[in-house]
């Protein structure tokens, strides 16, 4: 045993070091008592590196306890330009929508009680008038989230038989999402039609029979696909459809509910568009670009979100009453397009123009400027991100901080507010148009805080 080894105090000793107290000031002692048998732990495994004096191991005590009473799940900023992040949470939630949460969330709500009656309700009812109004569905029904709600209409509408998809359609949406193993969970044959690249209504035809369940369409929501390409649209396969009287299911995935044309983007069609194109069951995500929580929407005919609403995956799938709160809250909004626009953070930040973000991103360099950080403000591209618009770019601005990206980079991560912000082409950039303008003055002291 080396001297620096035989050197570490004992347990009761390093909790008695005066920076070890004050911890427990603020954290249960059981908590401090294993950081420090933890710390004492690796100090003696680990080969000593240089002295171990007790305020060293005091430290490291300290920077255990502080990194364990942390939240595991915490706020970041996203500067990453990508507005709907998958690993950042996606869609930010309209301050009517966290409104509606609080509310519901402090007491209790009609979840499943009907106030006109005062018997029993049902959870499913309350969001259907809202999403056949904006979207002129016969009925909707709102399941935990986009994939949950596929293998529910899967499941309930072609279990045991065929269920028949283009070759070009069998994709990974990413996060373990792809098509066949869903077909497969949801215990249906998968049948494969047409080529890679296309597609057409006579190969649907001839694979169509007696067994068929369904007709399943999956957007590819994440890539694009050009050239020599061609795809049979619902609206097409609905007469085939009806001869053998299965469904068409559409997993449109992006949940637009109001064209963003006026901002530049364009191809991505509107749940609207999607349902008169002639699909009988329709499923997207709520918190991609229709702005608000986690859930599965389906919309669709009576009587097939009927069989769906009975089947037992929709008791597994259901949905929360705090997203039920959300996602109302923020479909209210989109009564008025305008409103809509303004307050749900999706769509202000797709909507954000060029020469506003250019104008934050000076503001941002000038806030660094005090404190010594040297920055450029340089023209960048951001993304949709989250499985829309994947061609997609956005032109804005950000702040390129000068220095080496990498150590630049993990700093702003290891920050007490992370910031999580892109490299690219060497320079560190901090993107601002995920970031809520409202978040600017925090966002700029998270970064002094980090780096200077
Ligand atoms: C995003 C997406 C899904 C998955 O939806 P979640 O709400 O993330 O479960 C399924 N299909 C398509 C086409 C998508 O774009």
């Amino acid at each position: 045993m080396t001297d620096a080894r035989r050197a570490l105090p004992a347990v009761h000793a390093l909790l008695e070091h005066p920076d070890v107290r004050d911890l427990l000031a603020r954290a249960p002692r059981g908590l401090v008592t294993d950081a420090v048998r933890e710390v004492l732990e690796q100090a003696r495994s680990a080969p000593p590196a240089g002295d171990l004096d007790t305020g060293t191991l005091a430290e490291r005590v300290a920077g255990r306890v502080q990194a364990r009473l942390l939240p595991s799940l915490r706020p970041v900023f996203n500067a990453t330009g990508v507005v709907l992040h998958t690993n950042l949470g996606r869609a930010p939630l309209a301050d009517d929508a966290l409104a509606a949460i609080q509310e519901v969330a402090t007491g209790y709500g009609n979840l499943e009680y009907d106030l006109a009656t005062g018997a029993r309700g049902s959870r499913y009812a309350h969001c259907v008038s809202l999403l056949t109004e904006l979207t002129g569905a016969e009925d909707a029904l709102v399941m935990n989230n986009g994939a949950g709600a596929l293998v529910l209409a899967l499941a309930a509408l072609a279990h045991g038989r065929e269920a028949v998809i283009s070759r070009g359609e069998l994709i990974e949406i990413g996060g373990g999402f792809r098509v066949p193993e869903i077909m497969a969970a949801a215990g249906t044959t998968l049948v494969e039609v047409g080529t890679t690249n296309r597609t057409r209504l006579d190969d649907y035809r001839r694979a169509i029979g007696p067994n068929t369940g369904a007709i399943v369409k999956v957007h590819r929501s994440n890539f694009t696909m050009d050239g020599f390409v061609a795809e049979v649209t619902a609206g097409e396969l609905a007469p085939l459809a009806a001869e053998v009287n299965v469904p068409v299911i559409e997993d449109f995935g992006s949940g637009l509910l109001a064209s963003l044309e006026p901002f530049g983007l364009r191809g991505e069609p509107t749940a609207r568009e999607v349902l008169s194109g002639g699909a009988s069951v329709v499923i997207m995500s709520g918190d991609k670009l229709l702005g608000g929580p986690q859930a599965g929407i389906i919309l669709g005919r009576g009587d097939a979100l009927s069989t769906l609403r009975r089947h037992p995956l929709a008791r597994a799938f259901r949905v929360d009453k705090l997203t039920i709160a959300a996602l109302g809250a923020t479909l209210a909004l989109y009564r008025d397009r305008d409103a809509a626009v303004r307050e749900v953070p999706v769509l202000a930040m797709l909507a954000a123009t060029p020469a506003a973000l250019r104008a934050r991103a000076e503001d941002l360099r000038a806030a660094l400027a005090t404190w010594g950080i040297a920055a450029t403000v340089v023209a960048t591209e951001g993304a949709v991100g989250g499985g829309a618009f994947p061609a997609a770019s956005l032109p804005g601005w950000a702040v390129a901080i000068e220095g080496d990206p990498g150590p630049l980079e993990a700093r702003l991560r290891g920050g007490d507010t992370p910031v999580i912000a892109r490299v690219a082409d060497g320079r560190l950039l901090v993107e601002l148009r995920a970031v809520p303008a409202a978040h600017d003055t925090a966002l700029a002291d998270a970064i002094t805080t980090a780096l200077a």
